[in-house]
Order: C-alpha cells, then sequence, then structure tokens
C-alpha cells in the first residue's frame, strides 16, 4: 500500500474544506440523536456559538498565564463556578483540564505526591475504590505506581461500604468514589465512605465527570440520590467534565480541591532546565486556549436557566427510555435511578435469555451507535436532551431487535455479538489483553486498515484458537478453580 504523502502543492482550502466534510458520512450521527455516549449535544445554535468561541482563543496557549491573562482569567472563572455549583467552600482550589481521564490521573498523582511527603515510608502504595470506577484510575494506577484495591459494588449497582472499609490498610493514600458511576449510573453511598475517610485521615475524591454538570440539576428538579459534593465533609477533591453536560468544546474538565495544601502537590517545576524554569499546573505542556475559552463561554451561555432546562429533558428521555425497556419482555434496566445513565440487560431463565449482544448489533444495523458492557453483558445508554426527539423510534428498534433475535438465537454466534460474547466469557483476561492490543496494532500500522471487529486480525491465531477451543477452556478454568478453592477450605479447616 502507498504511503500517503504531504501533497507538493498545498490544496485549496475550500476543496479541503469540502472533502473534510465527506469524510464524515458513516460517522455516529450525533446531532440526530442517535448516539448515547461519546457526544453531548445542545443543539446547532449552541454548536456554532462554541465554535466561534473556540477559534477565538484557537491559538492562545494557556501554559504561560503571564503571557495569556484571558485565559488565566476564564480557566480561574471557570474552575471557582463549578466549586460554587458544587458547593465547595471559599478555599476550593483547582485547574482546567484535557478531560475527564486528565483530571483523574491528576488526583491520583497529587494524592500520591502528597503521601510522599507525609507518610515516607509508605513503599506501595494503594487506592481504594470501588469496581465500577471510571478505567482512568487503573490508567493512573498503571502510570504512576498506585496499587489498586477495589471493593465489590451490591445488586443496584452501589459499592459495598463495609468492602470499601475493609480494604483500606496502613498502604492506603486516598478513597474514591463515583457520582455516578459509569457502568450503570448508580451514585455511590459517598457520605459513608467519605465519613469513613475523614476519620482514617484520607483524602476522599469524588469522581463526578460524568454527573458534575447534571446531577446539581436533577437534585433541583427533586430526584433522589445519596449527598455527594463538596457540601459532604470528608469529600477533599471532585473531578467534572465540561465536555459532557457542561456543553462545551471537547478538551474540558475540571479538577478541584477542597484547598491549596493538596493543590499544591498537583503542580511541577523544573528550575535546572537549559530552556529556564519551568512550571506547569497539568498534564500537557501546551494547554489549547480554545478549550478553555469554549468551556468559558458554555457557562456563560447556559446559565442556570439553560443548564436547567436541559437536564429536564434529557431527565424526561432517561425517565421514558427506563420505563420502555422495562416494558420490553426479557429486558431490564440495570442499577438506580440517580442520574441520566440507562443501562440494560437480558433477563430470565438461562435457557430463553436473549443474547443481549446480538440486539446491540440489530440496533447498530438500524443506525445506532451502541455501547457495549460486560459483567454483566449489558447496554449502556448516556443520555441526553438530543436523544428526546428520537427516543419513541429507539424503543421500537429495541422491540423489533429484541423479538429477531429471539426467533434468530443463531445471531449471538454471528458478527459482534460473537466477538462479544467471547471476549466477555474468556477467564484468561490475559489473551482477551493480548487480542485487543492485536486490534490496535493493525489500527496505528502504518497502512492504518480499518478495522472489522468479526474478523480476526491478519496473522493472528488466538482468535481462531479461542473460536475453536474456547469452551472447553472455560470449563478446564472453571474446574481448576473450583478444586482451588475446595483445596483452601480443607486447608482453613485442619
Ligand atoms: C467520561 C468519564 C471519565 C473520563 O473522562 P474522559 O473525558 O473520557 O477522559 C471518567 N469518569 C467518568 C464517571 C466518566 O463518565
Amino acid at each position: 500500500m502507498k504511503r500517503q504523502q504531504i501533497p507538493a502543492q498545498g490544496e485549496a482550502h475550500n476543496s479541503l474544506l469540502e472533502r473534510m466534510a465527506a469524510f464524515r458520512t458513516g460517522d455516529a450521527d450525533y446531532a440526530g440523536g442517535r448516539t448515547w455516549s461519546m457526544v453531548y449535544y445542545a443543539g446547532d445554535a449552541h454548536h456554532d456559538f462554541l465554535k466561534k468561541a473556540h477559534n477565538l482563543y484557537m491559538a492562545g496557549n494557556a501554559l504561560n498565564p503571564i503571557a495569556f491573562k484571558s485565559l488565566k482569567r476564564m480557566e480561574s472563572e471557570v474552575v471557582q463556578m463549578t466549586a460554587g455549583m458544587l458547593n465547595g467552600p471559599a478555599t476550593t482550589v483547582g485547574t482546567m483540564t484535557l478531560g475527564g481521564t486528565e483530571s483523574l490521573l491528576l488526583a491520583v498523582k497529587t494524592y500520591r505526591d502528597r503521601a510522599r511527603v507525609r507518610r515516607p515510608w509508605i513503599r506501595t502504595p494503594n487506592m481504594v475504590v470501588p469496581e465500577t470506577i471510571h478505567v482512568a484510575f487503573d490508567k493512573a494506577a498503571h502510570y504512576f505506581g498506585v496499587k489498586m484495591r477495589k471493593a465489590p459494588v451490591d445488586d443496584n449497582g452501589q459499592v459495598n461500604v463495609r468492602a470499601m472499609k475493609s480494604l483500606v490498610n496502613r498502604n492506603t493514600i486516598f478513597m474514591a468514589a463515583s457520582a455516578p458511576q459509569y457502568p450503570h449510573g448508580a451514585v455511590d453511598p459517598i457520605d459513608e465512605l467519605a465519613a469513613y475517610a475523614q476519620k482514617k485521615k484520607l483524602p476522599f475524591h469524588v469522581d463526578a465527570c460524568f454527573g458534575g454538570f447534571i446531577l446539581p440539576w436533577l437534585q433541583k428538579l427533586g430526584v433522589e440520590m445519596p449527598r455527594w459534593d463538596f457540601a459532604v465533609p470528608g469529600v477533599t477533591s471532585i473531578s467534572a467534565d465540561m465536555h459532557k453536560y457542561g456543553y462545551a468544546a471537547k478538551g474540558a474538565s475540571v479538577v478541584m480541591y477542597r484547598d491549596m495544601s493538596y493543590l499544591r502537590h498537583q503542580f511541577f517545576a523544573a528550575t535546572n532546565w537549559s530552556g529556564g524554569i519551568y512550571i506547569s499546573p497539568s498534564l500537557p505542556g501546551t494547554r489549547p486556549g480554545g478549550c478553555i475559552a469554549a468551556a468559558w463561554a458554555a457557562m456563560m451561555a447556559m446559565g442556570e436557566s439553560g443548564y436547567m432546562a436541559l437536564a429536564e429533558q434529557a431527565w424526561e428521555a432517561a425517565t421514558k427510555l427506563r420505563e420502555g425497556v422495562n416494558a420490553i419482555d426479557g429486558l431490564e434496566v440495570l442499577g438506580l435511578p440517580h442520574s441520566t445513565i440507562v443501562t440494560y440487560a437480558a433477563t430470565g431463565a438461562a435457557g430463553d435469555k436473549v443474547d443481549i449482544y446480538a440486539v446491540a448489533d440489530q440496533l447498530q444495523e438500524k443506525g445506532w451507535a451502541v455501547d457495549r458492557q460486560q459483567s454483566p453483558p449489558s447496554v449502556h445508554c448516556s443520555v441526553n436532551a438530543a436523544n428526546l426527539p428520537v427516543l419513541d423510534d429507539y424503543l421500537a428498534d429495541l422491540r423489533e431487535a429484541v423479538a429477531h433475535v429471539r426467533a434468530h438465537p443463531e445471531l449471538a454466534s454471528e458478527g459482534e455479538a460473537a466477538v462479544y460474547g467471547l471476549m466477555a466469557k474468556v477467564p484468561i483476561r490475559g489473551l482477551v489483553k493480548r487480542e485487543v492490543i492485536k486490534v490496535m496494532e493493525t489500527m496505528y500500522a502504518p497502512d492504518a486498515g480499518e478495522v472489522d471487529l468479526t474478523q480476526p486480525a491478519e496473522g493472528d491465531k488466538t482468535a481462531e484458537l479461542m473460536q475453536k477451543y474456547g469452551e472447553p477452556i472455560f470449563e478446564m478454568v472453571d474446574r481448576l478453580s473450583r478444586l482451588r478453592e475446595r483445596a483452601r477450605n480443607v486447608l482453613r479447616f485442619r
């Protein structure tokens, strides 16, 4: 395959823009409300306004707040407006980041560095979190050398408080939980957890990346949920994404701390570089000004009334979706109705359960962007106001999809359903990891082809072997783990 080259002569702006617009056919249709995650669309007028605000500061670099006082000003105002919304005390401080993941990476780094100063004898620091906490914490653990101790959740999706408490040991440097957790939308019992953290003199982070900009408005609408923001005394930090329900342009989140004694540990300074004294508040070097400007503009343009109106519509859509799904024979909504996340799974006896991944394939064929989850196999919807006009269409397609899969159970072993089904079941997670890394290698190869999940990656035998020997391997591993359990019991009672 011939490598793409920089053109010898530049192409005309108009022709380029036309071609680029055409590249988008086949992308997820967010403006039409057919995506249930990834894009938070507040309508064409707001979208066009964001573009203008972004453009004004596109070239600005917030790495240097002295050269770009305008950006520093807008960043501070965004942080303070967010802190106010989340009942932060007057001492609340924070920074903007490029997204939820960066906010969470920074929170973990901050608490690691704080522990290094205050409890330097800790060799292997750990964090105690729910198993449903966002995977960005796994990434942070991997990057920053902090171990994760994960507590199981109850059937309603909330973490088990007793389990969280029992995982804290002398190497624990902080605890965290979610408002709400992404997989099923439940708000964890933050009150009880943060009180325990405070008793143990541990910081407590609330991941409100999803909920930060919608739960406050839902609470005003009367939706019941546990208390979760800075009004809870033990909460020391919160992350909230502006590029979700803040309706900012992509690349905007806020990480806030109760006071400077925490934020101090987020900062980086190098004093001996030949390039001069270098200070940086967050992960990147260059910080795109457009993201900060668009976030500030989004907040000012929305105002409380704008956020409230969109929250009301999103809640109406989520409620309709929840009721509609529960009314479909063979499906049920998981978790608790604390937020605009609606997750559903198949119900019924093992024999006549529909395969939810095959249902997902059917929806995808009908033009919906579908978010598939595992343990248990389920479909996730982050519901927005943009979904409200097409909600009845979605429910009709979903009913049809379920009926179709019921009539054609063989669909479970075809298409993407076969791949997801297998991946979710394989007990040897190392194999699955190898497999998905292979998929990424294909995507990022020099000739970066399009990836077809239903085909094994070229030259890779793992998928083929798993397809062929999958079931016997599951059975073997199952038998081995039962044997091990029995052996453990025998030893325990001797
Ligand atoms: C989206 C999300 C994140 C990660 O944010 P990104 O912007 O995707 O990096 C973290 N936690 C929760 C609960 C989220 O919903």
